[in-house]
């Protein structure tokens, strides 16, 4: 075990005596894993802002339109009806997360997650750009109010705030598009009050959370991070220090830590990662670096703290693969497997037929007529002349307006009236089947009723 400094564990590090918020200078990281998540952060930037940009047949590489129910992921389309193999794809993406945090730990919150890129690679940055290392800083914030002072503050939360809003237009361009998003900016303001209203408080939540807020979402207000508990066991992979070579610390033995609590001065959430795992870790490798600059100094080899597992330090030499892992990763390629197939499997076409809501029937001389409301999606990539024919009964339907030639990817709305002669109508409730026709080819069939007297 790590030595025991159980203090750690009496409040969270960013707290000070009274409750109160104590403000994490954190050094400026460097070294080889600093210049390695950089790289990384830069790719997952690039992505993030490219994403709406990237067309897959015309279509962005993601679209989130939660407000027409139409989601594109990688190219593939899907609509409101889709929610079953939707949700597959989502627990595939949970389980995946499962898998990948019990064997690698928090891997995704120190390389990949939003929060710790935007934070760590451009907010902080730019503050250390403006104000200086975490000395330069503290001094700063402790001094009184002079010219220099104000001139870096509002030129730090100057910068903070247009990334915020560059932030919010991305972000939206996820889920209306980035045509929808061009006509928004470009249309007159009082056009869009209430989008614009939306925009600006996204904006200066985004503002909120990187320049004050911080670390505290990763340590007190993500879910994941709180799910670590459970996720994470003692095969797991993960930053660690390894206390059976560092202790005793501090020259009081032969432990390789000196004790010079660089480790701590360098983590963007406060901890001391020689106390164990703790929930705060993001898993950023800033202390990684940090110590391997000390050996280096001390001529003692790297990786006193490093990515290993517990098991691993106690001196088994514990194997990535174990039953739990084994297990999750049976269950995610089975409900993969799944997903691609209904995905592979699914009908070219959707279609909804609903009688409309609120109508009877008319009586007419010798039919009776339903009025009805179709919808029809193509998922397929190429324009579709469709025709709708009743199959089960003699009768005549007299669609409104539009003709059924669906684009590709693209959704059709109508409404339509069906005739059906009273000789064949048997009772007050008759089942129906419409036939869906392409070039005279049948392609779908549904059922639904029709009302007589
Ligand atoms: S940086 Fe390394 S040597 Fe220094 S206190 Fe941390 S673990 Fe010990
Ligand atoms: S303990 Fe190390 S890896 Fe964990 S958050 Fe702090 S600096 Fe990053």
């Amino acid at each position: 075990m790590a030595k025991q400094n159980l203090d750690f564990r009496d409040k969270p590090i960013n707290l000070n005596e009274r409750g109160g918020r104590k403000w994490v200078y954190a050094k400026k990281p460097s070294g080889k894993w600093f210049t390695r998540r950089t790289i990384f952060s830069y790719v997952m930037l690039l992505f993030f802002v490219g994403v709406p940009f990237i067309r897959i047949n015309g279509n962005p590489l993601i679209l989130l339109d939660v407000a027409s129910r139409k989601f594109i992921i990688f190219g593939a389309i899907f609509w409101a009806q889709d929610t079953f193999i939707l949700a597959l794809l989502m627990l595939s993406f949970v389980l995946f997360v499962v898998l990948f945090t019990v064997t690698f730990g928090r891997l995704w919150c120190g390389w990949a997650c939003p929060q710790t890129i935007f934070l760590e690679m451009v907010f902080r940055k730019i503050e250390y750009l403006i104000e200086g290392d975490y000395r330069a800083r503290l001094q700063l914030d402790n001094s009184p109010w002079t010219a220099g002072k104000i001139f870096k503050k509002v030129l730090k939360h100057g910068i903070f705030i247009l990334i915020s809003v560059a932030m919010t237009n991305t972000f939206l361009m996820w889920f209306i598009g980035s045509d929808a998003w061009f006509d928004l900016i470009t249309s007159p303001v009082q056009e869009n009050l209430s989008g614009f209203l939306i925009m600006l408080l996204v904006s200066a939540f985004f503002y909120w959370v990187y320049s004050f807020f911080r670390e505290q979402i990763c340590t007190m207000v993500c879910p994941y991070g709180r799910m670590q508990g459970v996720l994470l066991d003692s095969k797991t992979i993960m930053v660690t220090y390894d206390y059976k070579r560092g202790e005793p610390r501090g020259g009081r033995g032969d432990g390789d830590c000196t004790d010079c609590k660089q480790c701590v001065s360098v983590c963007p959430t406060g901890i001391d990662i020689r106390n164990g795992t703790q929930l705060e870790c993001i898993n950023c490798t800033a202390c990684m670096d940090q110590c391997d600059k000390i050996m280096h100094v001390t001529g003692k080899s790297p990786g006193l703290i490093r990515y290993a597992s517990e098991d691993s330090i106690k001196g088994g030499h514990s194997k990535i693969w174990n039953t739990r892992n084994r297990a999750y990763s049976v269950v995610l390629l089975i409900i993969f497997s799944f997903f691609v197939y209904t995905l592979v499997t699914r009908p070219v076409i959707e279609t909804t037929i609903l009688r409309t809501p609120g109508l009877l029937y008319q009586d007419h001389e010798n039919t009776i007529s339903n009025v009805y409301n179709i919808k029809i999606v193509n998922k397929t990539h190429n324009d579709m002349p469709l025709e709708i024919k009743l199959i089960s009964h003699q009768g005549e339907i007299r669609m409104a307006g539009n003709t059924m030639n669906i684009k590709d990817q693209d959704m059709f709305e109508s409404t339509f009236l069906l005739f059906i002669p009273k000789d064949e109508i048997k009772g007050d409730k008759t089942e129906i089947e419409f036939g869906i026709y392409s070039n005279n080819e049948l392609i779908e069939t549904y059922r639904t009723t029709f009302v007589g007297p």
